[in-house]
């Protein structure tokens, strides 16, 4: 199958952390709703209500590593200049795991820098104020505009917002490159799973082998027809990102403990488990989110929102 040529945002600059937080005025961006407006009975959606069970922290290369439960956490980038968060779990109670994961990984948490909001849906952002107030309340935000203007804009029973974010930092543009450390992030804008999805693709080192890491954002198919098939179309769009990059590690933000556990038990000279080569990540790991999407196009069966969407906010429409 052809690649598409690496695109003009492909081959963006790379931005330092002020640059990138000048890069985007800001007068698309919806005013901030306080938190005290979201009601205390909402609950969050049914399938993800925490708390889940806390697993094991684990370094998964050189200086990146995952904390967390075993239904969402967090990825910790060590730059050498300070720390990068890639989402904050469901709530403060997983914000406080990861802290506390933290030190045993011998990662002191208030040298994180920049927090990256893979998307608005509460189990990405949930712990972040916990981290804003408790552990590091100098570290930059970063998540798309479209997230932040969806989570500020609507009603607050329709989405478990309580914990939502109060401010963002740095708004994280498609192709956008932020280097920090040694490490350069790129964020690829892949709505569908939510508006304001991005994913991210970084260098990771093995041994202190590099490999790139790209990160799926959101892979999971939503209700309509049309959220699911933006999502079909951001899978091969972030593929395109992918393969310029070569990456050859697939990852979601989501956890992973089947191949998580897989590294636990690795010994000394065996292949990485996560380490899949190029051609794999398109073949395997991207393709189980085409087959995701295919089969819920394929059966009609969209995934329902109950919790998401109040009874009386629905209606019908005729002749649709
Ligand atoms: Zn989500």
């Amino acid at each position: 199958m052809d690649i598409p040529a690496a695109s003009a945002t492909q081959r963006a600059a790379i931005l330092t952390m002020a640059e990138a937080e000048a890069a985007l005025p800001v007068p698309g961006a919806a005013a901030p709703i306080a938190n005290a407006q979201a009601s205390a009975s909402v609950q969050p959606p049914g399938r993800f209500a925490p708390p889940f069970t806390s697993i094991d922290p684990i370094r998964l290369f050189d200086r990146f590593y995952f904390a967390g439960t075993t239904a969402v956490g967090v990825f910790v980038v060590d730059t050498g200049d300070g720390l990068v968060l890639m989402d904050t779990g469901c709530s403060p109670t997983d914000a406080a795991l990861v802290t506390a994961d933290m030190k045993k990984l011998a990662l002191d948490p208030s040298r994180i820098r920049l927090i990256l909001i893979s998307h608005e849906h509460f189990d990405h952002y949930g712990g972040l104020q916990y981290f804003k107030r408790e552990v590091c309340p100098d570290a930059k935000v970063a998540m798309s505009l479209a997230g932040w203007n969806l989570l500020q804009t609507v009603p607050p029973e329709w989405l478990y917002l309580d914990p939502r974010p109060q401010s963002v930092d740095i708004y994280l543009t498609d192709g956008m490159r932020i280097g920090l450390g040694d490490t350069t992030f790129q964020a690829v804008s892949t709505p569908g799973h939510s508006p304001g999805c991005m994913s991210f693709i970084i260098p990771v080192t093995d041994g202190g082998e590099t490999h790139m890491a790209g990160i799926l954002g959101g892979g999971a198919a939503w209700p309509t027809q049309i959220e699911t098939r933006m999502c079909q179309a951001s899978i091969e769009y972030f593929r395109a990102f992918a393969a310029a990059a070569r990456c050859d590690v697939g990852l979601t933000v989501h956890s992973q403990e089947a191949t998580f556990s897989a590294l636990r038990v690795r010994k000394p000279g065996e292949a990485h488990p996560l380490v899949i080569g190029t051609e794999r990540f398109d073949t395997q790991f991207l393709q189980g989110y085409r087959d995701i999407c295919r089969h819920v196009l394929d059966s009609g069966r969209m995934m329902p929102y109950p919790a998401l969407t109040p009874r009386r906010t629905r209606h019908k429409v005729k002749g649709l």
